[in-house]
């Protein structure tokens, strides 16, 4: 008897190139899996359940504008490190890590550009550089758009992501940004000016609790999570549990905290007419 013998089985090789990377994308609220090209063109939501997947800064710029019109400002600002933080990573690593990671300067992109027309300025946090929060550089962009906007008596746009809310890298260098943009769109407001608030999935802290808070007209997408402190940490600091649904854009806005939950394919058409409306009004 042949000790080698035909084997009872056959090993299948895949090769390596028959299943690319990044073809696929797995939803995080309902699991179905996606083809990328399905939900690029679908504005990266889910076509079945209609999660909103987080967009970065470029991407909504482009869902919102006009093709070729937007022009940025302050487009190579960057960070000190006020405080010289130093932590598991020092800030200045942090900021050259994400930098690399996203190929932006910082949290923000800023400018002007039309919207079926209409021109406005508007700003954009990008949630991956250190979770969107504000520090001097974000606060300092959002500040001089909302100033440039107030002079140019147009409307600005402010378009939230932003988990991190404060930078705590920046101590409070960072916290003094949400009174300095605030009291810009102070300024703006005693002008009569128009400044619609954007919130997505998720504007948290500082952020909602300054700038993003505060607009004219508050839109935000469906179950975006907004707030202050995050779910947990007020369960754990109340020791109750929280109603389904808490802090999410549908729970804020029977609660009066907003003023419309807006699908991203609707977005562009819903500023156009907001704008468009008190223009006239
Ligand atoms: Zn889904």
């Amino acid at each position: 008897m042949a000790l080698f013998g035909k084997p009872k089985y056959t090993i299948v090789r895949l090769k390596k190139k028959e299943i690319p990377d990044g073809l696929w994308t797995k939803c995080e609220e309902c699991s179905e899996v996606l083809y990328n090209k399905t939900l690029e063109e679908n504005l990266k939501v889910c076509p079945k359940c209609n999660y909103h997947f987080t967009l970065t800064a470029y991407e909504r710029i482009e869902t919102i504008l006009d093709k070729d019109t937007f022009q940025e400002y302050d487009k190579d600002m960057v960070s000190a490190d006020p405080i010289e933080f130093k932590g598991p990573k020092t800030y200045k690593e942090k900021l050259a890590q994400d930098q690399a990671a996203t190929g932006l300067k910082d949290a923000v992109i800023t400018g002007e550009g039309l919207i079926n027309g209409l021109n406005v300025v508007l700003a954009v946090t990008d949630s991956r550089f250190i979770m969107g929060s504000m520090g001097s550089v974000v606060g300092e962009k959002i500040t001089r758009v909302i100033e440039n906007a107030t002079k140019s008596r147009r409307p600005v746009i402010i378009v939230s992501g932003s988990g991190g809310g404060a930078r705590m890298y920046e101590g409070m260098y960072s916290l003094m940004q949400m009174a300095k943009t605030c009291a810009a769109l102070a300024r703006h407001h005693d002008e009569k000016l128009l400044f619609i608030s954007v919130l997505t999935n998720p504007t948290m802290a500082g952020v909602m609790a300054s700038f993003a808070g505060i607009g004219d007209v508050i839109l935000a997408e469906p179950k975006a999570l907004i707030g202050f402190t995050g779910p947990r940490v007020i369960e754990q600091t109340i020791r109750q549990k929280l109603p389904p649904g808490f802090q999410r854009s549908e729970f804020l806005l029977e609660h009066g905290m907003i003023d419309m939950i807006v699908h991203r394919k609707n977005l562009k058409d819903t500023l156009t007419k907001t704008i468009d409306y008190l223009n006239h009004a």
